[in-house]
């Protein structure tokens, strides 16, 4: 089957050119949005990964603030560096760079019209990976109502989210975890398969059907590089497939800024929680 491989990068560019013109129509009003990026320690992936967002969000005209905390901020600390950040009137949105100490992970709330990425439970926001993961099934232009989806994956970034937006939108979906007996019995049977389980190699080509829309949001690296859950042999019997890299994980940070719009506009009164 000749399957259409799913470019993350066409499509957070033209999520980017919107939001660029977004960025200057708010500012012309005199909105000016503007995110806060949080990290603690000196990890270098999540400074690496603060930057990229950081660099984005000002290349679409958006005014940045990075804070970096050392590793041994106390809880206490720490739950008053984001209120101070909740209740700062040009903070528009607050995000904070995975990953975070054990310690630290329930003593701060993030407001629940900042927090873009959906990280305190309870945001008006739903988490940008799995925002991501839902537009590029959209972009595949299957028909997600009464589709069998499989989500191979609950955590609450990634699986449990976008089980919700697959119901949401119709879908009868299964999620899949470490403790499924028998994964392939389920892989086997989806019209929409994401996985995001973190396992290198997870799919192979046996465990899917023909014509299956594949959505890869596994981000491994290992020896031969970074690799997603799906084996890319996989990818010969689907109609659609993200790869990795290159598929859903450059959507995530383009989902993250349009969701620091949304939310000056919801800050604004220019739109409504529904519009979310
Ligand atoms: P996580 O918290 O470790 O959750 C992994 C989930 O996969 C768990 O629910 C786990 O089951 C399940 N699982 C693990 N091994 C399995 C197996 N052999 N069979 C079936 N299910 C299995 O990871 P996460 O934060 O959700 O991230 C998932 C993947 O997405 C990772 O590779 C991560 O790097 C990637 N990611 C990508 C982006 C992006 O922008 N592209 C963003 C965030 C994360 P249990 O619940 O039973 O443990």
């Amino acid at each position: 089957m000749d399957a259409t491989r799913f470019s993350g990068k066409a499509l957070a560019t033209r999520i980017y050119h919107d939001l660029s013109a977004g960025v200057a129509e708010l500012r012309q009003i005199g909105i000016k949005p503007e995110l806060a990026i949080v990290q603690v320690g000196n990890d270098e992936a999540a400074a690496l990964y603060g930057e990229v967002k950081r660099k984005k969000a000002e290349k679409v005209g958006m005014s940045t603030k990075y804070i970096q905390r050392p590793e041994n901020i106390s809880p206490a600390e720490f739950g008053e560096q984001i209120a101070f950040l909740n209740a700062s009137p040009a903070v528009t949105a607050i995000i904070i760079e995975a990953p975070l100490p054990a310690r630290l992970k329930s003593s701060w709330q993030i407001a629940g019209e900042k927090d873009v990425d959906g990280a305190s439970g309870r945001a008006l926001f739903n988490p940008c990976t799995a925002m991501a993961a839902m537009a590029a099934i959209r972009e595949s232009r299957t028909r997600i109502d009464g589709a069998n989806a499989v989500v191979i994956g609950r955590s609450a970034v990634v699986g449990k989210p976008l089980a919700h937006l697959l119901l949401s939108a119709n879908a009868t979906v299964t999620v899949c975890h470490s403790h499924t007996r028998d994964l392939s019995f389920y892989t086997r049977t989806a019209d929409i398969l994401v996985a995001a389980a973190g396992k290198p190699n997870l799919i192979s080509p046996e465990m899917v059907k023909e014509g299956v829309v594949l959505i890869d949001v596994g981000t491994n690296q290992t020896a031969d590089g970074l690799c997603g859950d799906i084996q890319p042999k996989a990818y010969e019997k689907a109609a659609f497939y993200t790869p990795v890299p290159g598929g859903v994980g450059p959507v995530t940070t383009a989902i993250l800024l349009a969701n620091v719009v949304k939310a000056a506009k919801l800050q604004a009164g220019l739109i409504k929680e529904d519009a979310l």
